[in-house]
């Protein structure tokens, strides 16, 4: 037995990536298992963007980069955040980082000292959490319905922030509810952080392009708020290139300087190549990977028409990233199949070993109510999960 640090003991696996693996495990003993448990997009890196990394390695761009990412790496996203977003970020405030997930530890560990509160609303990405506990910060949640679209209010921030708030974190498009804010919304949480100058935002909008109707407005875009909000974003999502690891984010100079601090002793720069292809990525026209986002559209169609067809998922129609994120109560405290269901983990563990298909269960988001079904796959893989969902389900009304 190896003695292994608290901190890591204390530490939960990805549930994501644990669900993700257990369908992999039932596919290796050759069960033919439909995963909707991962957030990745299931196409390929675009061609334009593959070329930029094989020419890369030809040129030999394999030694060590600056920590924070090459300097014309760090102008196409600034020029990407202008062109955009709206937002004037000069290179040294630009961090890049192996995956967003990265930038979001590096800000959290620059920002959070033991204690201190970061505001989360729920549902929540699973990693936010973790992140969080890593920097012995305390997570505050702010709750939020399906009925409600799962979006927290300006009032609800406003009587969830102490002394002792640091940061409010929270990503849209949301992964894993898909809701995302109007600008008025967005204004209002703004007034609210306004008032409190000792507050942060990290503002998660990896899904930016994953969006289906109206624009996305970047947090640190509205009046005052480019100096309180640290932007997250990156290449895993619009551009799928999760495999690739490459997020960055945008922060107020000092926050820049204490990311590219903490990156220079526990990963050094992001990867070269990646660093490369991804100015070829960020300077296209975000029309170049629209075909990624209409298909996804047309996933979300088809899931949601499906979904509501069956008694007792209730949600409403999510405005980006590929999620579905159905409140599933109903079929809470029934027995399916012999199997007694107490809960979203419990029902999405009989829907992977009856029905072969794997999901992830609302628990890991802070939403026990619930459960996450991505749709980033094929629509012949989506209609047979949801024939094998239906038949899972149906008999046991
Ligand atoms: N934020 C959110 C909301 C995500 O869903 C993910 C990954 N799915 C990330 C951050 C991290 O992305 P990556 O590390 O692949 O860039
Ligand atoms: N973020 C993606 C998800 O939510 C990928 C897995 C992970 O990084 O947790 O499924």
């Amino acid at each position: 037995m190896h003695q292994l640090s608290n901190r890591v003991l204390n530490m939960e696996e990805s549930q994501t990536i644990g669900m993700a693996r257990k369908t992999r495990e039932l596919a290796a003993k050759g069960i033919n298992v439909i995963g909707l448990t991962l957030g990745e997009p299931d196409f390929n890196v675009p061609d334009f963007i593959k070329s930029a990394a094989i020419e890369a390695v030809e040129k030999d761009f394999s030694h060590y980069t600056p920590i924070a990412g090459y300097s014309d790496l760090r102008e196409a996203i600034c020029a990407k955040f202008k062109r955009d977003n709206g937002l004037d970020y000069s290179p040294n405030q630009i961090v890049a980082s192996t995956g967003a997930k990265q930038s979001i530890a590096n800000a959290v560990l620059a920002l959070v000292n033991p204690g201190d509160e970061v505001i989360v609303p729920t549902p929540y990405w699973v990693s936010y959490t973790a992140i969080v506990d890593f920097a012995e910060g305390k997570s505050v949640f702010i709750p939020t319905t399906a009925e409600e679209g799962y979006k927290f209010t300006a009032e609800q921030l406003e009587a969830s922030i102490t002394a002792k708030t640091r940061v409010l974190l929270f990503s849209y498009p949301c992964n894993p509810s898909g809701a995302v804010y109007s600008d008025s919304e967005l204004e209002s949480i703004a007034a609210v952080i306004r008032k409190h100058p000792n507050v942060y935002v990290i503002s998660d909008e990896i899904y930016e392009l994953i969006r289906f109707d109206g624009k996305h407005r970047s947090f640190g875009s509205l009046p005052d708020m480019l100096d309180r909000t640290i932007t997250v974003n990156g290449m895993s999502k619009g551009f799928a290139m999760t495999g690739w690891r490459l997020g960055y984010l945008g922060a107020p100079l000092e926050i820049a300087q204490a990311c590219d601090k903490l990156q220079g002793q526990f990963t050094s720069a992001p990867n070269s190549i990646a660093q490369r292809a991804a100015i070829r990525a960020l300077e296209a026209d975000p029309s170049e990977v629209k075909y990624m986002v209409d298909a996804f559209e047309k996933r979300r169609k088809l899931m949601f028409d499906r979904l509501t067809k069956i008694p007792g998922f209730k949600m409403s129609l999510p405005g980006g990233a590929f999620y579905l994120f159905p409140n599933i109560s109903f079929w809470l405290n029934r027995t399916l199949g012999g199997r007694e269901i107490k809960s979203s983990n419990d029902l999405c563990m009989y829907l992977l070993e009856v029905a072969h298909v794997g999901l992830v269960s609302g628990e890991a988001f802070g939403s026990p109510d619930s459960i996450r079904i991505s749709y980033a796959a094929s629509e012949t893989d989506l209609n047979e999960a949801m024939n094998r969902i239906e038949k899972a389900l149906l008999p046991w009304l």
